[in-house]
């Protein structure tokens, strides 16, 4: 497990799902990259930190893989019965 907090010289930007139209995907707010949760490759981003509640996935933090700015995802709750 890694226990290091992200460095705090990136900017860190908060993307809430249940904002979000389509299939989750969202541009990177500083870089514009187009990152999709969904993309199992992480070719586009680097998770750093998952927070699971009630066995649900509640808080995805990601690290664009472009401009490296820390992203948390919220709002995994609603919208996504699978
Ligand atoms: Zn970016």
């Amino acid at each position: 497990m890694m226990m290091k907090k992200p460095e705090k010289k990136n900017s860190q930007f908060t993307i809430n799902l249940v904002a979000i139209d389509g299939d989750g995907a969202f541009p990177c707010p500083k870089c514009g990259l187009q990152i999709s949760p969904d993309d199992e490759s992480e070719s586009n981003y680097r998770i750093i930190d998952t927070k699971v509640v009630n066995d649900e996935l509640s808080e995805l933090i990601i690290s664009c893989g472009k401009c490296g700015s820390t992203i948390r995802i919220t709002g995994f709750q609603a919208g996504f019965d699978a």
